[in-house]
């Protein structure tokens, strides 16, 4: 009888219910040197054994995969998401919309609100200026 007794109440060998804990504490979006704490394993364990069972590796790429996601969306969807993380969910993008019209507006302060409008009212202005501005010096210079 050598029923193995060390290490009782933390797994000295990665079994299947500690894959499973470790695949779902991953899954959850904990890295892995965590996830491997969380189920009392030391972080090279369960990665020896994706390397061994070819099984288990896709499993933990996917965990992986999933987790990185689960703590992306932990992000909150903002401006910052927009930019950084490039999400374009209606959230995001209004977010980012918004700030860059905040900041527009802190610049030129003459402008009336109305962010709706701004995109649209602009190129024109833009046009009527151009136009008068070439029209006067087209003058000038014909009357110089
Ligand atoms: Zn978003």
């Amino acid at each position: 009888m050598t029923a193995p007794r060390r290490g009782r109440g933390r797994p000295t060998v990665f079994d299947t219910p500690a894959q499973a804990a470790y695949l779902q504490a991953v899954l959850s979006g904990m890295r892995l040197g965590d996830a491997a704490a969380h189920i009392g394993v030391n972080r090279v364990v369960p990665a020896r054994y994706a390397r061994a069972d070819r099984e288990f590796g896709a499993l933990l790429d996917e965990a992986k995969a999933v987790g990185a996601k689960v703590r992306v969306e932990g992000v909150p969807h903002d401006e910052y998401r927009y930019n950084v993380l490039k999400c374009r969910c209606e959230v995001c993008t209004r977010a980012a919309r918004v700030g860059r019209a905040g900041r527009r507006t802190d610049t030129t302060a003459d402008e009336p609100p109305g962010t709706e409008t701004a995109g649209a009212v602009h190129p024109i202005r833009a046009e009527a200026a151009g136009v008068g501005e070439s029209s006067t010096s087209f003058l000038l210079a014909r009357a110089s």
